[in-house]
């Protein structure tokens, strides 16, 4: 038994499901996970000694590597200063105008520490400058564990939110609306019927919680439109695009203006950290300028600001995008091949720094219905295949991948070579 196996074991006793999220308990693919010891640039380190190429980079925020050492140091020199104060400090004003700096629509910005308290407290904000309670979502996308947000639709059409989860009142479900990914009419359909009382429209602008599926031409358009025209708030969830699909992220990438965005991820370098921010008008509405609460002790912590600071600094150099952007492109252009020469129908998706594919015979896969209906075993299979060859992806086939800046063109080719032999092995 290895000594992965051995620590999954024992953590089940202490730990629900052995793992702190559940997506790390390998449920979608089967087997049991790795644990790691230590990462460094493109490669993680198991507790038995396996090396893997890593596609998941900590879910995103390790966009330029594992223990970057601009990022490290600052965290070190941070924490030699104190962990937490709960006072105000300058390196948050800094971090503030950093992120106002590279984020195109973002004017003042409050920092929380997670994507979830990112989504929760936008949308709270939302409800209460609008005075409305109902929300739009898409099916498929996921905004962190927040309770109106845990909500899916039913076969297609428009439902009522059903919960998703147990521990979730209907009552409070009921106000989030459910529509198809990249179905404008549908969204449009929605407002006609309800638009006087939806307070906000929340999306990923690039699906990353359904594998990755970008936005059809005219869909993020259409958004900025129906919330224009029925005084709705458009909120962008950048979690996972935010300083990936683009320095400013995707609304840079498609130029288009939400009035708030939630970050994640990227912007604590890989401590816990979120914000969220957008329209001065709007976020005045925060306390304690404005009657909207919203607090946390550990907000703006010092240390998860230094590496935040550290990372979001040296992602201004835009050159390492174009890097990344082209191993992206390579390594999805090699999975097809190497697929293709097997005989394994594979359809792929990318944007900037995020990938995705999907074991299906369509030419193009544009919602979370299509996402679906691929072929689950010949992925888990695909999967183990590549994992036993040093190769580390998301252990789901709903979510994206994750390229970061330092991944090498060998680094491609050996994962390449590594695709060609598991497609081979899952062939029918
Ligand atoms: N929003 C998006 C788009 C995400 O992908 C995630 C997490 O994966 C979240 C929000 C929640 O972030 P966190 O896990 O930091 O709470």
């Amino acid at each position: 038994m290895s000594r992965s196996s051995e620590l999954f074991a024992q953590a089940q006793h202490s730990i629900p499901g052995g793992v702190n999220s559940p997506v790390r308990a390998f449920a979608g693919v089967g087997g049991d996970p790795i644990f790691v010891e230590r990462a460094n640039g493109a490669y993680m380190f198991d507790v038995d000694g396996q090396r893997y190429i890593d596609y998941v980079g900590s879910w995103g925020p390790m966009i330029l590597g594992h223990n970057h050492p601009a990022i490290r140091d600052a965290a070190i020199e941070a924490a030699e200063r104190g962990l937490s104060f709960g006072t105000p400090t300058a390196i948050e004003v800094q971090m503030a105008e950093k992120i106002i700096d590279i984020v195109p629509s973002i004017e003042k910005v409050r920092m929380v520490n997670s994507g979830t308290e990112a989504t929760m407290s936008a949308i709270r904000l939302a409800r209460g400058y609008t005075k409305r309670d109902k929300i739009l979502k898409f099916e498929g996308c996921y905004h962190g564990h927040v309770d109106s947000l845990l909500v899916k639709a039913g076969s297609g059409a428009l439902t009522l939110g059903q919960p998703n989860s147990p521990g979730i009142p209907a009552d409070l479900a009921q106000h989030t609306l459910t529509v198809s990914f990249n179905d404008l009419a549908e969204v449009e359909q929605v407002f006609s019927q309800y638009g006087d009382e939806i307070a906000c429209i929340i999306v990923e602008p690039v699906a990353g919680n359904m594998n990755c599926i970008p936005p059809q031409p005219g869909f993020l358009e259409g958004l900025r439109q129906v919330c224009d025209d029925h005084g709705a708030v458009l909120i962008f969830d950048e979690v996972m695009t935010g300083f990936r699909i683009a320095p400013g992220g995707a609304q840079q990438h498609y130029g288009i203006t939400p009035d708030l965005t939630c970050l994640g991820k990227v912007i604590g370098g890989g401590m816990p950290v979120g914000a969220f921010g957008g329209k001065r008008e709007i976020m005045d509405h925060i306390a304690p300028t404005g009657p909207v609460y919203q607090a946390g002790t550990l907000s703006g912590n010092p240390v998860a600001m230094a590496a935040g600071l550290a990372a979001l600094t040296t992602l201004q150099d835009h050159s390492l995008y174009t890097v990344m952007e082209a191993r992206v492109s390579q390594l999805m252009q090699g999975f097809q091949q190497a697929a293709a020469e097997a005989g394994v129908p594979l359809c792929v998706n990318y944007v900037g720094g995020m990938f995705g594919f999907f074991f299906t015979e369509a030419k193009e896969v544009t919602s979370f219905a299509q996402a679906t209906e691929c072929n689950m075993a010949q992925f888990k299979g695909f999967y183990h295949e590549m994992l036993q060859r040093g190769i580390y992806l998301a252990p789901s086939a709903f979510e994206a991948g994750f390229m970061s800046m330092v991944h090498s063109q060998a680094d491609i080719e050996e994962t390449i070579q590594a695709a060609r032999q598991a497609f081979a092995a899952v062939a029918n």
